[in-house]
């Protein structure tokens, strides 16, 4: 039996596993804030949403899809990002419509890359999509979330990266101004980045081969490129942030992998995960809906990777709650005890039952559950309708608990340790 999970997959225990519902937590709670409603969509989808929705010359789409086709012959492919799965969701629901539409979804991810230290096969996205809003606020909103929600999450040390791709005018202009300059030194680029000539030249500036990298010193800049509507559109988003107060850099070279970004493109990079340093990455995606097939529709967006963030979070600092461990010496009294741990747990108080062989053993148990109070559930006691109570610790966790030990009636268990928690 193999018990190794596959090649880029993890399983998710003890502390990883904390700070994954940490996050998952810390989102339910700030995102509804900004008016985002939640969407679960299905894990597979047909191929052709994806190669539609993210372009047949982007890297996902060209090799790092699991596509596999079904029994009957249909091919189908697991997710790799959320944008699609929302974008076909909300046309699917006639949404389409009734416009502006916020949702957020957090779910597992599939890509066929190199597996390392914060990229995975497998992993997990947070992402939020503002459709219908073609102003420049909703950007600026949504770059504010993105802050908003890292900082809740005590991931400060970040940068924000800032770019434009102007609009389908600009980027045309942009993008024969690029054919021309690259063409020049086509001989000189790597495979990959001659491909991208052809499809999509925006993307050799994103390339990571350190010979492409020395020809784009040299290219030319996209700010002379943009008309006045996107320039005008850029400088808005800026004047916003620059007015809530959250720090960015310009950065020309952030174009993003997916073809149906224009005007703002974003990254939030850190400077902690080497070469997997991009934390949270969105942008205005405008030209989605329609090469889905429906009527042209604004959007603006972002993913972040949950992985990367479980690996930047500062130890969790959780909150002590109450922790009661009931121990009993004989078998007769374990269906009392099981009664009454129905009733604390009906009353929200953490507790359990040791059942190891012998009560150093169970005390034992307890210790190492942390728990903070025994409950001992013996004959002398019980049959004067008491219990044992000895508290574990006296960290001023419970300020009426002076003394180590205490008999309680049973009737006043209940109260008595709600009191405490
Ligand atoms: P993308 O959908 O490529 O724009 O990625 C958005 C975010 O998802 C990135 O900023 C990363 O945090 C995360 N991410 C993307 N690919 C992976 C991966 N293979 N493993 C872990 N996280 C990833």
């Amino acid at each position: 039996m193999v018990t190794q999970p596959i090649r880029g997959t993890r399983d998710l225990l003890g502390e990883e596993y904390d700070k994954f519902s940490f996050l998952y937590q810390t989102a339910l709670n700030v995102i509804p804030l900004y008016g985002y409603k939640g969407i679960e969509t299905p894990i597979i989808e047909y191929t052709s949403l994806f190669e539609r929705g993210l372009g047949e010359a982007t890297d996902i789409v060209g090799k790092e899809m699991y596509t596999f086709p079904d029994r009957s012959n249909r091919s189908l492919t697991l997710r790799p990002e959320g944008t699609a799965s929302v974008a076909r969701a909300i046309i699917n629901a006639g949404l389409t419509q009734t416009m502006p539409q916020k949702l957020f979804y957090i779910g597992p991810m599939f890509r066929y890359e190199n597996p390392q230290k914060g990229r995975y096969r497998q992993f997990y996205q947070l992402g939020v999509e503002s459709v219908g809003v073609s102003n420049p606020i909703a950007d600026i909103e949504s770059i504010a979330l993105a802050a908003h929600f890292l900082n809740v999450c005590g991931i400060t040390d970040y940068q924000l990266q800032l770019n434009t791709l102007g609009d389908v005018e600009s980027r045309q202009a942009y993008r024969q101004a690029l054919v021309d300059y690259f063409t020049q030194y086509k001989n000189d680029l790597s495979v990959e980045s001659k491909t991208r000539l052809g499809k999509n030249p925006l993307r050799i500036l994103d390339s990571k081969s350190p010979k492409d990298q020395e020809l784009c010193a040299n290219v030319p800049k996209f700010e002379n490129f943009l008309n006045n509507a996107s320039k005008a559109f850029f400088d808005a988003v800026q004047e916003g942030l620059v007015s809530l107060g959250i720090p960015f850099n310009l950065d020309q070279k952030l174009v993003r992998g997916l073809d149906y970004y224009c005007h703002t493109t974003f990254e939030f990079n850190t400077q902690y995960l080497g070469t997997q340093n991009a934390i949270l990455g969105g942008g205005r995606y405008d030209g989605l809906f329609q090469q889905l097939g429906t009527n042209s529709l604004p959007a603006i967006g972002w993913a972040t990777g949950l992985d990367r963030l479980m690996l930047l979070l500062p130890e969790l600092n959780k909150p002590k709650k109450l922790k009661i461990a009931l121990i009993v010496d004989e078998e007769w009294l374990q269906p009392f005890a099981l009664k009454l741990m129905q009733q604390l747990r009906l009353n929200n108080i953490f507790c359990e039952m040791p059942l190891n062989d012998n009560i150093s053993k169970r005390l034992k148990e307890a210790y190492k559950a942390e728990c903070q109070v025994l409950i001992f559930v013996r004959k002398e006691e019980y049959c004067e309708k008491n219990v044992k109570i000895r508290y574990l610790d006296n960290m001023n966790l419970f300020s009426s608990a002076k003394e180590k030990e205490k008999t309680v009636a049973i009737s006043e268990i209940v109260p008595y340790l709600s009191s405490l928690s």
